[in-house]
């Protein structure tokens, strides 16, 4: 039933758009191209791109400075082209949505807005499996208002013998702590787990506890349907190297929810980019933001980092989120009941939450000792390590025991999954024997 064929047979029948993407070619197994798990790492380039971006380096060489305003896409407004695509991702108005920086800065710079301890409100909420960056950003933002980050940051853990959130045990924290919370900032989907978390329910807890809730999407823009103005999320920040294959480092979008827009009680560090385009030039001492997620950003964008951007965002357009969240749950499926048949016996076992709608596409294996059978030192590492040189099949690994494998529905193929489920039963040793790696 689970052939090799049948996944074939399931690729003719719901292709994806893989041919819009570069797949790089794989350097071990029998395959031409690798198959591809890490998107939520690093995305694919869209073959699209390098044509956008040589457009621009043209209008460069073309025209130097008058490239601003005569460009074919004109630099000076060259944000505003992202505006649009970015807020039917997420579910913004397009006044909501801005595209700059990278994402650890554009929480920063969120967190000005929006973290203000006051008297006995003064923690942030994060998740104990919050990414590193993000933790250090909030201790930092509370270092930084004079406040004890151990005293400050709380950290929410699974129940004992759990890997996930319950969404209702965040809720009850909220609704017992909530009087003492000045910031919820969770991740809309776990980098580890994969988890996503019910955003609309959380942010609804924070926001009747008094407390501003802002979310990172940076895996979930991209890969799960989002509608962050009608949940009443107050701000969110994201970045474009994963779901949104736009290259490595590329620029951050951010969101601000429209309550906040245009309130001179906010606090928010300023540029000449926070100012209304059309006053920007006249060279005043005081800035004009105009009531807009733009009043957020600061310098003079980098047009050949928007650009990949853009193009990409294009592709997500052509789509759409409904379908290709449709062609997730089928690939993310399908992937679950072949790793569901290699389990028996085999070390495996799936951490990211069984509900398609408590995941986005990606599922994270806890692998237990001995999974990869002939590697010095065992391991997640070593593990991926094979899955890549002996069977070309791209996954990654977060120390000790987790290996996390994103089937991504623009690009990923029904043949990739099965590909990575034959690769793992042959890479980790069934319990019990002691014989060599093909067993
Ligand atoms: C990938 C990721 C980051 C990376 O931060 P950068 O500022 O883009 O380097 C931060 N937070 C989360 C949750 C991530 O998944």
């Amino acid at each position: 039933m689970l052939t090799e064929d049948d996944a074939r047979r399931r690729d003719a029948a719901d292709p994806g758009h893989r041919d819009l993407f570069h797949v790089p070619p794989a350097t071990g197994g029998r395959y031409a191209e690798v198959a591809y798990f890490a998107g939520n790492s690093l995305g694919l380039q869209p073959r699209a791109t390098r044509a956008d971006l040589l457009d621009d380096l043209d209008d460069w060489a073309r025209l130097g400075v008058e490239g601003h305003l005569e460009a074919g896409r004109p630099w000076l407004p060259y944000h505003e082209f992202l505006t649009g695509p970015t807020a039917r991702l997420v579910g913004a108005l397009p006044s909501e949505a801005v595209v700059m920086n990278s994402l650890t800065v554009n929480l920063h710079l969120l967190m000005v807005s929006f973290y203000r301890p006051a008297g006995d409100r003064t923690r942030i909420v994060i998740e104990d499996s919050a990414f590193p960056s993000d933790s250090y950003a909030v201790r930092s933002q509370a270092a930084f208002h004079g406040l004890d980050p151990d005293r400050t940051v709380v950290r929410l853990r699974p129940r004992p013998g759990e890997d996930t959130l319950r969404t209702a045990d965040v809720v009850d924290h909220l609704r017992a702590e909530g009087d003492r919370v000045a910031l919820v900032l969770l991740g809309g989907v776990n980098y580890l787990t994969g988890e996503l978390l019910d955003i609309a329910a959380i942010t609804d807890a924070g926001r009747s506890a008094g407390a501003l809730v802002g979310w990172d999407l940076a895996h979930a823009a991209g890969n799960v349907p989002l509608r962050l103005h009608d949940w009443g999320v107050d701000f969110a920040a994201w970045c474009s190297y994963k779901y949104l294959n736009s290259g490595p480092g590329a620029l951050a979008g951010a969101y601000v929810h429209e309550r906040h827009h245009g309130d001179p009680a906010l606090a928010r560090f300023e540029g000449w980019w926070s100012t209304e385009p059309a006053t920007r030039f006249e060279m005043t001492p005081v800035s004009r933001p105009p009531a807009t997620a733009d009043a957020w950003q600061i310098s003079n964008p980098p047009i050949f980092a928007m650009g990949p951007v853009r193009t990409s965002l294009q592709i997500f357009d052509k789509v759409g989120m409904p379908a290709l969240r449709a062609r997730s749950e089928r690939l993310t499926g399908y992937l679950e009941q072949l790793l569901d048949a290699i389990r028996p016996g085999r070390p495996i076992s799936i951490v990211t939450p069984r509900e398609s709608q408590r995941r986005g596409c990606q599922l994270s294996l806890r692998v237990g000792a001995g999974a990869s059978a002939g590697t010095a030192g065992g391991g997640a590492q070593a593990l991926t390590a094979r899955l890549r040189h002996e069977y070309g099949v791209i996954t990654d690994a977060r120390e000790p025991d987790i290996v996390r494998l994103a089937p991504v529905p623009l690009y990923s193929t029904y043949h990739d999954c099965w590909r990575a489920a034959q690769a793992l039963a042959a890479t980790i040793r069934p319990t019990g024997t002691q014989g060599g790696d093909d067993d």
